[in-house]
């Protein structure tokens, strides 16, 4: 424990987002960096647990306790070690995770969080700024062969972590660019795709080979694919997204929410987008249907684009400001989430169920929803309820569905490889992320289901000792 009475003496302090009428006019992240002094000060308020509950929150199992007196005691290098061990990319955790371990922290039961999730942040780009990061290729290599499919945040650890075991690892990419959602999903706002690169072509030093542009099961046989590698690694992401059947839904200017963020992220990125393909936001109204972190990101992207309104219609009720009795610490609170992209302004309204597009040939001009509050049944289920009488139309004239994922997608090379599905629809696997096929892996949201980054490091990191296993049998 650094110091034994950080928690009683330092408050909480957040690096901060840039002010609102500066960052609007940009899409450089919006989150700060606290100055070293203070850095260290916000690491000492750690009361360093007996029992670290946030080590039990955490789907890596990050070690902060220790790495916090690191940064305490100014140690930047063994912090930065600490951290490395259990979490290969904390540049992505650092910049985007919920921080499920601030949560749990003890020091929230009468008193805020210790800003772990900063704080990780800190060493890990101080790590970067002291040249502490380098590549590090394994010393012997094993000779054995591992086909990593898809570039996501799953995939990459897996990747790291076999590639540090001396594997040959290539890893397939449909996209252009390796990333997943971190590249082409999560906005520029909120994760440079700078920080991508820099990963990437670490992992490049270290051997790691990429294949982008080629979609396995289509460009590259599943078959061939097992008859040349050791193992194989299955990390598409869970990308079926969920729509909304109802009248007017195939009126132009009703977009999915990834179509709409994709885009953007590639012209931020200098991509020619074909004039006829671009989804032109300034001064029109926009509607974003799913209360969720993805509708946030729409939300963020199109006040960066001049919309002329926008709304978040949500079906669920508002969620409350503060933790109830049926969420208590350390489980992770169901409350009211404000992002920075709201900040930024829209208007948000909970308990609306859309009912109808409404257009014509130029596209939907609005919509029409109702009302509904939630009720349990007999089965103790949660219900939704129409209110009577409480219809009500929205302009619209961009819609974006916002409203999650369903599972992995099927077609391609989820039926080519035949694995077996699991009652939601996504990849089955053994407690060592093997599939239903001898040598084939899986792991990340084709597992989980759409899910967040952190878990995709973790089960990415857990699939890797699979395999590890899986290839070392006959040894
Ligand atoms: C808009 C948005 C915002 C989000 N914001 C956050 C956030 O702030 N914090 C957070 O923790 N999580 C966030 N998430 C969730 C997080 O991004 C995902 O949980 C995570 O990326 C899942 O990682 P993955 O590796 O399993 O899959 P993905 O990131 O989906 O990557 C799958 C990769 O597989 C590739 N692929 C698919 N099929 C093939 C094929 N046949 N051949 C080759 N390649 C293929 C895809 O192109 C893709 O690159 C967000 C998600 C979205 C969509
Ligand atoms: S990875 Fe997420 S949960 Fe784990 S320590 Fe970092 S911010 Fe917390």
């Amino acid at each position: 424990m650094g110091n034994p009475e950080g928690f009683l003496k330092i408050k909480r302090m957040e690096s901060g987002y840039r002010p609102v009428e500066e960052r609007v006019n940009d899409y450089r992240e919006v989150e700060m960096l606290l100055p070293d002094e203070q850095r260290e000060l916000q690491a000492s308020r750690c009361m360093d647990c007996g029992v670290p509950f946030c080590h039990w929150g955490c789907p890596v199992s990050n070690i902060m306790p220790e790495w916090q007196e690191m940064i305490y005691r100014k140690d930047w290098k063994a912090a930065y070690d600490i951290l490395k061990a259990t979490n290969n990319f904390p540049e992505f955790t650092g910049r985007v995770c919920p921080a499920p371990c601030e949560a749990s922290c003890v020091l929230s039961i009468n008193d805020e969080p210790v800003t772990i999730r900063q704080n990780e942040l800190a060493v890990i780009e101080k790590a970067f700024e002291l040249g502490y990061v380098k590549p590090e290729p394994p010393a012997v290599r094993t000779g054995k062969k591992v086909a990593v499919i898809g570039s996501g945040p799953a995939g990459l650890a897996c990747a790291d972590m076999l590639n540090k075991c001396g594997h040959s690892i290539t890893v397939f990419e449909a996209a252009d660019s390796p990333g997943g959602y971190l590249r082409y999903g999560i906005p520029d706002f909120k994760l440079d795709k700078k920080i991508i690169d820099r990963r990437v072509d670490l992992m490049e030093r270290e051997g790691v080979e990429f294949k982008t542009g080629i979609t396995v099961g289509r460009d590259i046989d599943t078959a061939e694919l097992c008859a040349e590698y050791d193992a194989v690694m299955i990390a598409i992401g869970a990308r079926e997204p969920r729509d909304l059947n109802i009248g007017g839904r195939s009126l132009g200017g009703i977009y999915y929410a990834l179509d709409y963020l994709e885009q953007q992220n590639r012209r931020i990125r200098g991509d020619h987008i074909p004039e006829e393909e671009l989804i032109k936001i300034i001064g029109r109204k926009v509607v974003v249907i799913g209360g969720g972190d993805t509708g946030s990101d729409c939300v963020g992207n199109a006040n960066r684009q001049g919309a002329g309104s926008i709304t978040q219609i949500e079906i669920l009720p508002e969620p409350p400001d503060h933790r109830t009795d049926s969420d208590p610490w350390p489980l992770w609170p169901r409350v009211k989430k404000t992002s920075s992209s709201h900040e930024e302004g829209c208007e948000r309204l909970w308990n609306v169920k859309t009912l109808r597009f409404h257009g014509d040939e130029t596209g939907v001009s609005r919509i029409s929803a109702i009302r509904v509050t939630w009720a349990r049944d007999n089965h103790g289920n949660m219900v939704v309820h129409d209110i009577p009488g409480t219809e009500f139309e929205l302009q619209a004239d961009i819609v974006f569905l916002a409203m999650g994922f369903t599972h992995v997608v099927h077609e391609g090379i989820v039926k080519s490889f035949g694995t077996e599905l699991d009652g939601n629809g996504n990849i089955r696997v053994d407690d060592n992320f093997m599939t239903s096929v001898r040598g084939v892996f899986s792991a990340g949201d084709s597992v989980r289901g759409a899910s967040l980054v952190v878990w995709a490091i973790h089960q990415g990191r857990e699939a890797a000792r699979g395999i590890n296993l899986y290839l070392n049998r006959d040894s």
